[in-house]
């Protein structure tokens, strides 16, 4: 099965990447929807949220270590940012691989 943000994570697909390390990679959103907008991703492939098990309780609490280090890198540790995952359909999500979208850089808005 082929999927997008597997091989973002491989190098086959370019990204602009803004971290990684042995079990993230993170990149910037083609589509960004503030000044700063990455998303963070599990090298393993992992569908969504739902997904998640016992097993990634380790994986899950060092994408949020790298959120914090990334927010710090971007600038926007101090004004704020929107920490989101999307899961399943009603959510929008669209690529079904387990990501973290780090939006900041303006006063973002909760219309929904
Ligand atoms: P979601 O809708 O929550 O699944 O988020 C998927 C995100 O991936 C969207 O914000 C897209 O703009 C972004 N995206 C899709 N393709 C790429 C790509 N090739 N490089 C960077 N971001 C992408």
């Amino acid at each position: 099965m082929s999927c997008l943000f597997c091989e973002i994570a491989k190098g086959n697909i370019p990204s602009t990447k803004v971290y990684e390390d042995e079990l993230v990679y993170a990149f910037r959103d083609i589509a960004p929807q503030g000044p700063v907008h990455v998303l963070i991703i599990p090298r393993k492939h992992i569908e969504s949220a739902q997904a998640l098990t016992a097993a990634d309780d380790a994986l899950l609490c060092h994408m949020f270590a790298c959120a914090r280090q990334i927010a710090e890198s971007e600038g926007v540790a101090k004004t704020g940012y929107r920490l989101i995952t999307n899961v399943g359909d009603d959510a929008g999500q669209s690529v079904h691989h387990l990501h973290l979208h780090l939006i900041g850089g303006k006063t973002l808005k909760w219309d929904n």
